[in-house]
């Protein structure tokens, strides 16, 4: 490692941090070492963000430190899983001491709040790109998966769909509004982590919301080996995204859209009072059942059921 190297790591990663239990080694030697505690198991997961590929070239460093956090807290979210532990691969063009400040208060402020711990990872040169792998704890045996979804389980999400696909037309037009709410939801989702804690053992299957909701919800199907019916009366979308659905004369856009980073679930129809609690506390919205016949249908209340398993296959109810 050149002395460079080094001191932005300690300049910019290596900072006090809330504390999180279990961290026996951090950063600063060749390897992590961590505790799990008894009875838990690790939830660990991975994702990659490239410039010009999974964010917009030029974008603001504080909102990309948040975002690549925020996407790989939401897979714990989705697994039910508590955050403790973070590891960070970057690759910068350059030593750019002004965005990595920025960078790193972003990265922080969501880490932070989560209780969550940069415990290592690594940094080279190059292509900006960022990689980080993200450590949760479940209670051995407990998780949620994709594959639990019954036939007759309602189908529910959590706030609103379609936001952060508008917000990244937006972002693309170079619009910079902290007002605008689709432009928010794209720039600094919101990891649905307290949700996904308290659908833990009360929800049968569960996704996070990265691919668009018909991608994704089709995985909890095909994994769970069921099918889907939605009414499209009950889809949480924003007034600006069903505008804008509206002018492309395509009410099944928002379906499509990646980036909500938003909560998909089924929940049996006998409800635990957990499951109550949230249903009642939580902004999650009723959107369909789990139906024996595989596949996902939208009932669009104009006598037309459309299918969403095979791209956009229009027949008669
Ligand atoms: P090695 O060459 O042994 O892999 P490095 O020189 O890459 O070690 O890293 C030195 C220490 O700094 C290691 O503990 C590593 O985990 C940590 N580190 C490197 N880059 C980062 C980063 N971007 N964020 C957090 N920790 C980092
Ligand atoms: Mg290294």
């Amino acid at each position: 490692m050149s002395s460079a190297e080094f001191s932005i790591i300690e300049q910019f990663f290596r900072r006090t941090q809330h504390q999180q239990s279990g961290c026996a080694v951090g950063i600063g030697d060749d390897c992590a070492i961590l505790d799990v505690p008894e009875n838990m198991q690790l939830a660990v997961s991975t994702d990659t963000l490239v410039e010009g590929v999974h964010f917009l070239s030029g974008t603001e460093p504080k909102s990309l430190g948040h975002k690549v956090l925020a996407v790989n807290l939401s897979d714990l979210a989705a697994m039910g899983a508590k955050p403790a532990w973070v590891s960070m691969a970057i690759t910068l063009p350059s030593i750019n001491k002004e965005w990595l400040s920025k960078f790193t208060a972003g990265f922080f402020a969501l880490a932070n709040r989560h209780g969550v711990k940069l415990i290592g990872g690594d940094t080279t040169q190059g292509p900006l790109s960022i990689t980080i792998s993200i450590m949760g704890l479940l209670p051995v045996g407990q998780r949620l998966l994709r594959s639990g979804a019954k036939v007759g389980d309602d189908i529910y999400v959590s706030g609103t769909i379609g936001g952060a696909g508008l917000g990244l037309l937006k972002a693309k037009q170079a619009s910079d509004n902290s007002e605008d709410v689709d432009l928010q939801s794209y720039l600094k989702p919101i990891p649905k982590i307290k949700l996904g804690q308290k659908l833990l053992n009360n929800a049968s299957a569960c996704i996070d919301i990265s691919d668009g909701l018909s991608a994704d919800l089709n995985h909890i199907l095909k994994a769970s080996a069921v099918g889907a019916k939605l009414d499209h009366d009950l889809l949480p979308i924003n007034e600006s995204v069903r505008e804008h659905a509206r002018q492309l004369d395509d009410e099944l856009w928002p379906y499509s859209t990646g980036d909500d980073y938003e909560l998909c679930f089924t929940l049996p129809k006998k409800l635990s009072e957990e499951a109550m609690d949230v249903i009642n506390d939580d902004s999650v919205t009723k959107i369909g059942v789990i139906e024996s016949e595989l596949g996902l249908r939208i009932d669009m209340k104009n006598g037309q059921l459309v299918s969403l398993d095979k791209g956009y296959e229009h027949f008669e109810k």
